[in-house]
């Protein structure tokens, strides 16, 4: 799936590899194709609407879930944005229809009858423990209802927005490697912090060790990002 700007979060990633002289090779796995989980370093999933969720659930458990356990397992950075959040886990229940995810992370998403969730949003977020909280500063647009298991901890607290349900305080998943969140549009180029963090990660190295970047665009998205999020 692919909806505000997924593909130019994964343009941030390249971008910020290419300009450091790492190599970013990007792979597309579309309908009814194959996902090796050993791979590759990044597995990105984008959002969509509930009838594109559908079609790709269904692809997801019959040609990816077994391809994304293994990614998770051996330590790869899985990232699923707004749908893709939705499919990471257990299952999306619109009525009395229930589309199954891939179950990495133990979060239920219920389409809910009220209104969708929209808006700006802003989180606090803690990546690595006794490093400072950062914010991710973007933009919610999800008639789902995320609830995450007694055993999963969220991305981040809601500073401003909704989150995950309206109501619980919290955003996102996050499993070790394995991230959700319902930031998009666009989460990388607004927090390329964040970005840098996946980099790094993915590719198993001090995000210290990644060459600083001429970050002064990219710092005045994140602080019009918060802005509009009203902080
Ligand atoms: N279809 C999902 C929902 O409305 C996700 C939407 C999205 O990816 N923006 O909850």
């Amino acid at each position: 799936m692919n909806i505000y700007a997924d593909r130019g979060n994964l343009l941030m990633l390249e971008r910020r590899c290419a300009w450091r002289g790492l190599d970013f090779k990007l792979t597309a796995s579309g309908l009814g194709e194959p996902l090796d989980g050993t791979a590759h370093d990044l597995f990105y999933l984008g959002g969509g609407q509930d009838r594109d969720q559908r079609l790709c659930a269904e692809d997801l458990l019959a040609h990816k879930r077994e391809g994304l356990h293994i990614a998770a397992r051996r330590g790869a950075v899985v990232l699923g944005v707004c749908g893709g959040y939705q499919l990471l886990g257990s299952s999306y229940v619109l009525g009395s229809e229930e589309i199954p995810g891939v179950g990495l992370v133990d979060v239920r998403t219920v389409r809910h009858e009220g209104p969708r969730l929209i808006g700006n949003v802003a989180i606090e977020v803690e990546l690595d423990p006794g490093t400072p909280a950062r914010v991710l500063a973007g933009f919610e647009n999800h008639g789902g209802r995320t609830h995450l298991g007694a055993d999963e901890r969220p991305l981040g607290r809601v500073l401003r927005g909704h989150g995950n349900d309206g109501h619980s305080g919290f955003e996102g998943v996050r499993r070790g490697n394995v991230i959700g969140t319902y930031l998009h549009g666009p989460l990388l180029p607004k927090n390329v912090w964040l970005a840098d963090w996946l980099i790094a990660t993915a590719l198993r190295i001090d995000i210290a060790a990644l060459a600083p970047l001429d970050d002064a665009f990219e710092d005045l998205a994140h602080v019009g990002a918060r802005r509009a999020a009203g902080l």
